[in-house]
């Protein structure tokens, strides 16, 4: 999977996706990421990306020039290399929300360019020209889209075969079947007077996944009651529900 990222700030998204379990995936080669900063292809002698917005207004635009040069040397690259155009995400308040499904959807993808934003965002024009998807990270207003492209190629890469150590461990998570995840619990077995459940502990595995079931269960009925509704129920889960 390779990851393209268009942005003022290079390096906040390097820094962030070199450690732990992505960078571990960059230094095997099963991701790529390539940033590419937009202010390397403003035709303006100070190098200034951004500019007052027409009709008045607080805040800058980023100007149309640099964003459309700097997408087109990238997706020029990619179609060459692999004959297919590819999909440019423009992260963005206003677009789609991203969630699970989408993550899934998007790790089929060779390649993904994401567009980052700042100040007031981008000229509309370039938006137009290049992008393919608008993505939003959920109904708040940050700064600039770096945080949103890397809460997505997280998010992402942990679907790519290879990327987890333990391939299982992203088998069944919150989100699948439209439930929470059950509650995990790690050694010691008592902490500060806190017992693990005793099902845990009794090597009986219809019975833990009965239980880790029934905990799904509530803990969605709880915390997200519209996800439950989404749910395709057994009998046996209704059961579990009326407990
Ligand atoms: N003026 C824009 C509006 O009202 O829609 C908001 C611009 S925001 C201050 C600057 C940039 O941050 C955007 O261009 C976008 O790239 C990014 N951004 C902010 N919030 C985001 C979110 N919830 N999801 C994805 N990107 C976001």
């Amino acid at each position: 999977m390779n990851f393209y990222v268009l942005t003022l700030f290079p390096e906040m998204i390097r820094q962030c996706l070199s450690a732990s379990i992505t960078g571990r995936a960059l230094e095997k080669g099963i991701l790529q990421l390539d940033t590419v900063d937009i202010r390397d292809f403003s035709e303006n002698k100070h190098n200034r990306v951004d500019d007052y917005p027409y009709g008045g207004g607080a805040g800058m635009v980023m100007a149309p020039g640099p964003v459309v040069r700097a997408c087109r040397s990238i997706q020029g690259k990619i179609e060459i290399e692999s004959q297919k155009v590819p999909r440019v995400i423009y992260l963005t308040p206003q677009g789609k929300v991203f969630d699970q499904t989408m993550a899934e959807e998007l790790s089929k993808e060779e390649n993904l360019i994401f567009l980052c934003g700042h100040y007031e965002g981008i000229d509309e024009r370039a938006l137009e020209m290049v992008v393919t998807d608008n993505v939003s990270i959920g109904d708040y207003v940050l700064t600039g889209g770096e945080l949103p492209s890397m809460v997505m190629m997280d998010a992402i890469s942990r679907l790519v075969p290879g990327v987890l150590n333990n391939e299982t461990s992203a088998e069944f998570e919150t989100f699948q079947d439209n439930l929470l995840e059950y509650p995990q619990y790690t050694r010691p077995e008592e902490f500060e007077g806190k017992k693990v459940p005793e099902v845990l502990l009794s090597g009986h595995h219809a019975r833990i996944e009965d239980w880790r079931r029934e905990q799904s269960l509530k803990r969605t009925r709880e915390n997200r009651p519209d996800m439950l509704e989404k749910a395709a129920l057994t009998e046996k889960d209704k059961k579990f529900l009326h407990t």
